[in-house]
């Protein structure tokens, strides 16, 4: 019987993918807008990629209007450029990864899905390099909502129409490595593991209150224990 839902982020939780992502999307902000704005020191953690190319614009003075003239065209441009860019070797896996999905992915008591500011196409497609993919059957990307805290619910939809089952808010394990994703899980009063794999440390995470906190999850076997138990 299925007892948890478990939504991934992609970015400092799954993977790191350097200074290939971010020189991606100042490769296509200035092809579109021939600007890269604040985008090469702005902080990226944890905010949805929608949110990033207007906060990175604005301080570059472009208004609202402008941006969402040309909004489609430049994150088509930033897929296309990540898929050509992007190589194999840009993209680390995090400690424990590899082995934490294949131990969650061979129970049955668990549906495995993503919950991730990247757009679909570049999140698939950091995920595809280290074929990670068929862990995940469906996500909630950036292009889904204009607010992180939106994705809970369009992510619990979409687990309803792959299981049939409609998973309770306390069913369901938001892991995530910055502030945004412990927020987002209490916005619909979720659990939240946080992992300090990304930008934040533990300590700073810890502020946030998350209902699990590890520095890695290379511990697998208690890491599993901890998600599935919450
Ligand atoms: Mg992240």
């Amino acid at each position: 019987m299925l007892k948890k839902l478990i939504l991934f982020d992609i970015d400092g939780t799954l993977l790191l993918t350097g200074n290939s992502n971010r020189q991606t999307l100042i490769d296509a902000l200035i092809t579109v807008y021939g600007t890269e704005g604040s985008a090469r020191r702005h902080n990226f953690a944890g905010k949805m990629d929608s949110v990033i190319i207007y906060e990175v614009l604005k301080y570059a003075g472009l208004d609202d209007e402008h941006i969402a003239e040309k909004f489609t065209a430049v994150k088509h441009t930033y897929i296309d450029l990540l898929r050509k860019q992007l190589r194999p070797e840009d993209v680390v896996l995090m400690k424990g990864i590899p082995e934490l999905l294949m131990e969650l992915s061979e129970r049955e008591d668990v549906v495995l899905g993503l919950l991730t500011g990247n757009f679909e196409g570049s999140g698939r497609h950091k995920l595809e390099l280290p074929a990670l993919n068929h862990f995940f059957p469906f996500g909630a990307f950036a292009d889904d909502a204009h607010h992180r805290n939106d994705l809970p619910a369009i992510a619990v939809q979409r687990a309803h129409s792959l299981t049939g089952k409609r998973f309770r808010a306390e069913e369901v394990v938001i892991i995530g490595d910055t502030e945004h994703d412990i927020n987002c899980a209490k916005t619909i009063q979720a659990k939240c593991v946080a992992v300090a794999t990304g930008t934040y440390s533990a300590e700073q995470l810890g502020t946030h209150r998350p209902d699990a906190l590890f520095d890695d999850f290379s511990d697998t076997e208690n890491v599993v224990s901890c998600i599935v138990n919450i």
